[in-house]
């Protein structure tokens, strides 16, 4: 708690800023991209940006878990729950849009659709009702593959399968860095992500393409210090990754959550809501748990789904090309309380945390 405050601190904040403005007045436009939902939404609640040099830009990339998950997949949990399965989920990914429909316009049809906190409650529910078949619908990135791995590995009860659509964040990042037109100078790589994979997965940025990473933390002193890492790496023209997180992030990861991860998933291909299909991006079960595989079970499989409504800018916001007032939709039609895109529907997509910031539309 003490630390925490310890890292809010506003005057500490001034001064890394004033570092930051001295090392980036040597530099032309410098683009930092960060791909985690709470970076984003820490930058934004502090005002982090307001303290940063006009030349200096944090864009944030496609690190909303909810916002990611293509449309052909809420298609396949919407289709299970229309066919009479009761589909658990997290609470965020209810009113994610899907090609025609969300899974609370199938809950509003009469489907079963249950929100849950965790894959455990889904057990327990499936447990509770042998009658019935239930699937979870697996999503996140690294940070919530494990759960699911643990339960998975567990054996779990005979009527609950899984609809996995799990992502890495890794091979996203790689997409990002290969789109030349973002010209990106940095990522901030994200920190409850980096406490399960460590800090392998991300050498290849500085290594292969020059890039400066760090592994930063989510309070303000964190990201700014993250930012100043960056620069000063920009500054000595050494690409490094290094660890700013040091008091969660262990270089070799959570060993663990890996190995089980491993046993339970096979690294497979894997479509990215607007961004198209990313190679080695998505996890499946492997041969061996397939039976718990909804898909396989209970015969579900739609290969293609409607990502980009008429009018939605999602696709250009999950990659930083465009920020949410830039979306003639943005806080007109889209708002909070009647998304239309995947990044209004999250407390962890980019729309959402600038609308609930109150970042107007005409800025
Ligand atoms: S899962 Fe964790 S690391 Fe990933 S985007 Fe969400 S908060 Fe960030
Ligand atoms: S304002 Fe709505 S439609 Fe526009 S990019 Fe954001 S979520 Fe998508």
């Amino acid at each position: 708690m003490v630390e925490d405050l310890r890292l809010r601190d506003p005057k500490l904040a001034k001064r890394i800023a004033e570092k930051i403005k001295q090392l980036a007045s040597r530099e032309p436009l410098i683009k930092i991209c960060h791909v985690c939902g709470t970076h984003e939404w820490a930058i934004t609640h502090y005002g982090l940006r307001s303290l940063l040099p006009e030349n200096v830009e944090i864009i944030p990339g496609p690190g909303c878990p909810v916002c990611i998950v293509p449309a052909s997949e809420i298609d396949e949990a919407v289709q299970l729950a229309l066919d009479g399965a009761v589909v658990t989920c997290f609470g965020d990914v209810l009113r994610v849009p899907g090609s025609g429909m969300s899974l609370l316009d199938a809950k509003a049809r009469g489907a079963d659709v249950r929100v849950v906190y965790s894959v455990a409650d889904a057990v327990k529910m499936a447990e509770g009702e042998p009658g019935r078949q239930f699937v979870f619908f697996a999503i996140g990135f690294e940070t919530t593959a494990p759960s699911t791995a643990v339960e998975v590995f567990k054996g779990p009860p005979r009527n609950l399968s899984f609809l996995v659509s799990h992502r890495l964040i890794p091979p996203a990042m790689r997409l990002l860095v290969e789109m030349r037109e973002l010209s990106l100078n940095g990522f901030i790589a994200p920190g409850h992500v980096s406490t399960v994979i460590g800090l392998k997965p991300y050498q290849i940025f500085p290594r292969e393409y020059g890039m400066p990473t760090v592994i930063a933390g989510f309070e303000p002193l964190d990201i700014l210090f993250g930012i100043y890492m960056i620069l000063k790496q920009l500054r000595d023209g050494e690409p490094r990754l290094e660890n700013e997180y040091v008091r969660a992030v262990r270089p070799e990861g959570n060993l663990k959550a890996l190995s089980l991860m491993s046993e339970v998933f096979d690294v497979e291909d894997g479509r990215w809501r607007g961004l198209g299909v990313i190679s080695a991006s998505a996890l499946k079960l492997r041969k061996e748990y397939e039976n718990y595989d909804s898909r396989l079970r209970l015969g579900v499989k739609i290969e293609h789904g409607v990502d980009v409504r008429p009018g939605c800018r999602c696709h250009l916001v999950l990659i930083g090309r465009i920020k949410p007032p830039d979306c003639p939709l943005f806080m007109k039609a889209c708002t909070p309380q009647s998304p239309v895109g995947p990044c209004m529907v999250s407390s962890e997509g980019t729309c959402r945390i600038w609308a609930r910031a109150g970042v107007r539309a005409d800025i």
